[in-house]
């Protein structure tokens, strides 16, 4: 493929014919029929909830990630959310988080009455910069919240020794790693999952595997596991169906807990879904291949780096823009490539900005790395069943696009006006 295409294209935005007729997605669910039996066999089944597939779905997974023990919640933000729980924070704790993800993951200390303290990121990663966390620990930081921006691992050993460094001054903040990007990643030769303190992951229709709303932490640690199976169940200590087998009717309410619990029909479509996570993540890694070949020669895209001790697993591919070598901003180029029928996407408008958290913070910090990062930043579509067709259709409206408001592009364009009059 050559780096431009042949000829310049009138832009869909200007009138010209879209590159596709209908909006790819930046992400969708893929469900086969096996999916949809195993969601049905439970339909005809005894237990609809607290039932046998829970902890099924929950020894394959923590298997397959690699770790001790895994506790399944009904959403990602649920499962930060018990994560937040059993890492102790309260009132008058800090935990530190990045500006640059979902605002579940902050919202989560909010939720315990603690104070989210945010750190920038790395320019090339996205990911929490151990030097900016260095800075912000403290004897009041209860844990560090490390996100795997677009699936790429976050810094967990140069942050984890961050933490124990504090052990000193009392008992050492835990790493709790937002995955929610990142199933099937490796950092440093393991899968993500086992690494950190707590490793949580969503499974949302747009992620790598998904049960319509789910979530599951993951630990070592069996006296988190045991918290963290309390909190999603009321804080109770026993559950409904260990009683039904006993054939007991006591309990005891330990601690106050949520009814975050996920039910056993969406844990049997995760099951469904773990058989085909391997082939998925690598048809993901595959497209982005194609992507980082196919805007190698555009000085106006900055692909994702990728660090040499890491395999990602792509829930996103962020490109940035270099804005200084466009005659648009990031704006029009987005409503370009949505009006070639792109449905390209920004992740994120860095959480500190929000409203709600601008009208809250006592703090005037502002996070350079990751508020220049937002002002360039656009998602292309990534997901494991787009076609040949699709991963095509993206890179030639993203070449048709910035070869329009290119430098480069603007002399062609005049050049080829000039040689067909
Ligand atoms: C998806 C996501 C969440 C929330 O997960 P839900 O299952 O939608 O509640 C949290 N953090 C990050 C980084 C996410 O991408």
């Amino acid at each position: 493929m050559s780096a431009l295409p042949t000829k310049l294209e009138t832009l869909a935005i200007h009138g010209g014919s879209p590159v596709r007729e209908r909006l790819l997605p930046y992400g969708r669910q893929s469900l086969n029929d096996a999916d949809i039996q195993a969601v049905v066999e439970v339909l005809k089944s005894d237990w609809l909830t607290t039932g046998p597939k829970i902890a099924e779905f929950e020894e394959r997974f923590a298997e397959w990630v690699g770790a001790r023990h895994a506790v399944s919640y009904s959403s990602g933000t649920a499962a930060l959310h018990g994560a937040a729980f059993a890492a102790g924070l309260g009132p008058g704790d800090e935990a530190i988080t990045t500006p640059m993800t979902f605002c579940a993951t902050a919202n989560c200390i909010l939720y315990q009455g603690a104070t989210p303290v945010f750190a920038d990121v790395s320019p090339d990663t996205l990911n929490l910069d151990p030097k900016e966390v260095s800075k912000r620990v403290s004897a009041r930081t209860k844990a560090i919240f490390a996100v795997d921006y677009a699936g790429h691992p976050a810094a967990l050993d140069e942050l984890g020794q961050l933490a124990k460094a504090q052990a000193p001054q009392g008992q050492s903040p835990l790493l709790i790693e937002d995955a929610c990007h990142a199933l099937g990643a490796e950092y440093r030769g393991k899968r993500v999952g086992g690494i950190a303190d707590m490793t949580v992951f969503s499974f949302h229709p747009v992620k790598h595997l998904t049960t319509g709303e789910g979530g599951m932490v993951t630990t070592n640690d069996a006296r988190l596991a045991e918290t963290l199976r309390r909190f999603r169940n009321h804080g109770i200590s026993s559950e409904a169906r260990q009683r039904q087998e006993a054939g007991q009717w006591f309990y005891e309410m330990v601690l106050l807990g949520f009814n975050y619990r996920l039910t056993d029909i969406a844990c049997a479509l995760g099951l469904s879904q773990l058989e085909k996570l391997d082939a998925n993540l690598a048809r993901r890694r595959a497209i982005t291949a194609q992507y980082a070949e196919a805007f190698r020669d555009f000085s106006a895209i900055v692909v994702p780096a990728v660090r040499e001790d890491v395999n990602p697993a792509w829930h996103l591919y962020p490109i940035r823009l270099n804005l200084g070598t466009l005659s648009a901003g990031r704006g029009e180029i987005f409503r370009a490539l949505r009006a070639e029928n792109i449905g390209v996407n920004v992740h994120y408008i860095p959480v500190h900005q929000h409203p709600y958290y601008r009208e809250r913070s006592k703090s005037k910090e502002s996070y350079p790395v990751a508020e220049d990062a937002y002002e360039r930043l656009i998602s292309l579509p990534m997901f494991h069943s787009m076609t040949v067709q699709d991963v095509e259709d993206v890179i030639h409206a993203l070449r048709k696009v910035v070869t329009h408001y290119e430098g480069k592009g603007a002399r062609l364009h005049l050049l080829e006006t000039r040689q067909s009059k």
